[in-house]
């Protein structure tokens, strides 16, 4: 469809949405929205600005979409999402009101400041809320914008998906140049390998160096993706001697710790492991609410402590998971404008449940499992006898109950027959271990992998 049709058709559906759903639905989820044109007949593009977007207005409001635009005249347009609206998001973020227009000078004087790719104005320190485990990550952070390029340089913060690494390193960024303590660039691995590689093709090296070693802190995100990158690493790596020689402050995140990033280069190994590294990772119930709750405030949403508890009981392996159940309950909530009882917040959020519920392992599980690997009987991860071949494999069934069930110290204790203080040198002795023991970190990995777990335990 050509531009202008295209627009005029969209501004006319828009109204007709405008009446259908509540204001706040309305500038969240269809406000955002472009239309753009093409070259196809009977087909209308709409931009919106990341893949969050696109799944949820799919799942969610295309048949409304649809109704809209029949009433505005032309039924049985086929709708073709695309990825870039006028607004920068990063891909998976979730979305917020539409901007004021008096929000924009800030968002450009932002971008004058940092070099690199813009940052989300919603990852502040503020917005952050702290609590067990990432109070250590979350401290390291402000003691490095204290004093970028002195209190540990570099940085590493490792971490599952949706733990916040993003927010956190974006915060830095975000503070640093609040306080005017030096200019930054924020980045994604992906982007700085793109713009090497364009920087080959178009003979354009320096500018690319120019770019990346005049800078106070380079905040490089999902350095994993360096992996088997020989030429970028090889850049990477006199990118980080520039910087560090030069006490500027490097801060990087990855989605493993840095020995299991594969075919790193051992001297970026080394270098990586030179400052602090510190790991993300998903916070308690209480914290869970905390976050629920100021992102509530942050987007006017409207639901009882209720919901919240609900949902932070039922979503414990992702943060990013959280909010995305919290919208779909307040989407729920202001499109039928009744508060959701129990059954309709299970009902909504089944499919988010079950896959909660296939992480959540049972002691007996683990204690199944490991056993069978070992190859000795279930009786011996609860029999008193202490001989090496029982022992350890008992340490390692503990080691992974305290890391992958959200059971307590004294009640896995209690699953082995032994007491808390057990349960907790085996973990420790087993953490211990795989510091120093590769072939154990593989075997607690594999295991960990044939427990259906989706993410590495620390
Ligand atoms: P990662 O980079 O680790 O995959 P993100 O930083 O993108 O994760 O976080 C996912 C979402 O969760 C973001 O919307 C972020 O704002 C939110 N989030 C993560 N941790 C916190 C926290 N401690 N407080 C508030 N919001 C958080
Ligand atoms: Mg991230």
């Amino acid at each position: 469809m050509e531009l202008n049709k295209a627009k005029q058709l969209w501004s006319t559906a828009c109204e007709f949405l405008s009446t259908a759903i509540s204001e706040d639905v309305y500038s969240r989820w269809i406000g955002v929205i472009d239309a753009a044109g093409d070259d196809t007949v009977g087909q209308l593009t709409l931009t919106v600005p990341n893949g969050f977007y696109q799944d949820w207005l799919k799942e969610h409001y295309l048949p409304l979409i649809q109704e809209a635009l029949g009433a505005a005249g032309a039924e049985n347009l086929s709708i073709v999402f695309r990825l870039g609206g006028s607004r920068h998001l990063n891909e998976g973020d979730t979305p917020e009101p539409a901007p004021k227009k008096s929000s924009r000078t800030k968002t450009r004087a932002a971008k004058v400041a940092n070099i690199g790719v813009s940052l989300n104005p919603r990852h502040t320190f503020d917005n952050f809320v702290v609590g067990p485990p990432n109070s250590f990550a979350h401290a390291a952070a402000l003691a490095v914008v204290e004093a970028p390029g002195r209190a540990y340089n570099p940085m590493f913060i490792h971490g599952g998906t949706g733990l916040g690494k993003t927010h956190l390193i974006q915060a830095m960024g975000q503070a640093v140049l609040k306080r005017g303590k030096g200019s930054v660039c924020y980045t994604t691995c992906e982007t700085f390998t793109n713009e090497f590689i364009q920087s080959l093709q178009q003979h354009d090296l320096a500018a690319f160096r120019k770019k990346y070693r005049h800078i106070d802190l380079l905040l490089i995100d999902d350095i994993h993706f360096l992996g088997g990158k020989e030429s970028t690493q090889e850049e990477f790596f006199h990118t980080f001697n520039s910087l560090h020689q030069n006490q500027k402050q490097i801060v990087m995140t990855s989605d493993r710790p840095i020995s299991e990033i594969a075919n790193l280069q051992e001297r970026l190994v080394s270098r990586f492991e030179w400052g602090l590294v510190t790991e993300m990772d998903m916070v308690d119930f209480e914290t869970r609410v905390a976050i629920l709750r100021r992102k509530r405030e942050e987007l006017r949403i409207q639901l009882g402590d209720d919901c919240l508890m609900f949902i932070a009981q039922h979503v414990k392996s992702n943060i990013r998971k959280l909010e995305g159940s919290m919208l779909r309950v307040a989407s729920y909530a202001s499109l039928t404008r009744k508060a959701p009882t129990t059954e309709t917040l299970e009902y909504l959020l089944r499919d988010t449940i079950e896959q909660e519920n296939q992480t959540a392992l049972s002691i007996e599980g683990i204690q199944r499992m490991v056993a069978e690997y070992y190859d000795i009987r279930l009786g011996d991860m609860t029999s008193k006898q202490r001989p090496q071949n029982i022992a350890f494999p008992r340490q390692i069934a503990m080691y992974l109950s305290r890391e992958l069930t959200e059971q307590s110290l004294p009640s896995i204790g209690n699953a082995f027959g032994r007491n808390h203080a057990t349960v907790l040198h085996a973990h420790r002795s087993v953490g211990a271990k795989m510091k120093k023991d590769a072939n154990l970190r593989q075997t607690i990995l594999s295991l960990h992998q044939r427990l259906g777990g989706v993410s590495a335990p620390s």
